[in-house]
């Protein structure tokens, strides 16, 4: 039996525990509607670390964390139509959909209550080969390389949602909270919308990397930003910032937590708070459209992508780098081959 290998969780705890676990695993084979896939990148997402340190309850155990998946299609099941062996593809959160629920009806998949996801429900790619369900495989534009592509397949669309949520309106202010991978992308995206960007973060490797992407200001996580926002996007998974974000918004303005995982909001005050139809709203994933979108956008206005190359071996590394806040950008995994 061929094997390869792989990374997996099996108890979940605190990164100094080093919860990922280098392991060898067969090479898993395609069901009927699967497609096989190389790995040739994968970047690393802050949702893998709440899945290794328990944030995320285990969905499956053990799991191969990862979910920005970049490989080639290797072989497939008999099912699949429209993908060939040697295409690239992408792989990424969102892996299934009942798509006959209430939600999937209307458009609203990411919320659909029967969705499984790479990574936690499936396995993902901290491993030199995974399975994803063909409908689910994104096709990926040109003009990038497999390892610049990859943060674009969670950080870059999700990202791309919670700015969807966050209605910024034409010409207006986006405040961002927090300064990674995806804020990076998404900093872009409103940038070319013609948006005026101001970041907040404790990293200044990233206040450096926010003001050479475009953006007007740069200051500490919870300074205020030097002019009312319209929009706001919370990135960094901490619930003590929602108060000084919900401040910072002008009249009727709208603030997206962006993350999966939220530490407890403190209290709020409905005056300094929410009054004046300030509007707090949660992200939940992304439905394929979203997906679609992004990367067309990817491709018609080429991101700027800063990432840190790890080895696939060195995948505990990563992680712990990222719960440092020592990453710039986005780590990203590549297999030896
Ligand atoms: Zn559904
Ligand atoms: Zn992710």
């Amino acid at each position: 039996m061929e094997t390869m290998a792989a990374w997996e969780v099996a108890a979940p705890g605190p990164i100094a525990t080093r919860p990922l676990r280098a392991v060898r695993r067969p090479v898993p084979v395609p069901a009927a509607d699967e497609l096989l896939v190389r790995v040739r990148a994968c970047a690393v997402c802050r949702t893998d670390l709440h899945v290794a340190e328990g944030d995320l309850p285990p969905h499956r155990s053990p799991v191969i964390p990862g979910h920005q998946v970049v490989g080639e299609v290797t072989a497939h099941g008999d099912a699949v139509t429209g993908w060939a062996v040697g295409d690239r593809a992408g792989i990424a959160w969102l892996r299934h959909t009942d798509g006959t629920c209430v939600y999937c009806r209307r458009g609203q998949e990411n919320l659909c209550p029967a969705s499984r996801y790479t990574g936690w429900d499936a396995d993902g790619g901290y491993a030199e080969y995974t399975v994803v369900p063909a409908d689910y495989a994104y096709r990926l534009p040109d003009g990038y390389d497999d390892v610049h592509l990859a943060p674009l397949l969670c950080a870059g669309i999700i990202g791309y949602r919670a700015l969807r949520r966050a209605e910024l309106p034409a010409g207006g202010t986006l405040g961002i909270y927090g300064f990674g991978s995806s804020a990076h992308l998404t900093a872009q995206v409103a940038l070319a919308q013609g948006a005026t960007v101001y970041v907040m973060t404790r990293s200044a490797a990233a206040r450096e990397l926010g003001l050479s992407l475009g953006a007007t200001w740069a200051g500490g996580a919870d300074e205020q930003p030097p002019a009312p926002l319209d929009a706001a996007i919370l990135f960094a998974p901490v619930g003590d910032l929602v108060p000084p974000a919900l401040s910072a918004l002008d009249r009727g303005g709208t603030l997206a937590v962006a993350g999966i995982h939220l530490s407890d909001i403190p209290v709020l005050n409905y005056e300094r708070h929410l009054f004046q139809e300030r509007q707090l709203r949660s992200v939940a994933a992304n439905t394929r459209d979203d997906g679609r979108e992004f990367l067309a956008l990817a491709a018609a206005h080429p991101l700027s992508v800063t990432v840190t190359p790890y080895p696939l071996d060195r995948a505990d590394d990563a992680l712990a780098d990222l719960a440092a806040d020592r990453v710039e950008g986005a780590a990203v995994l590549i297999p030896r081959c």
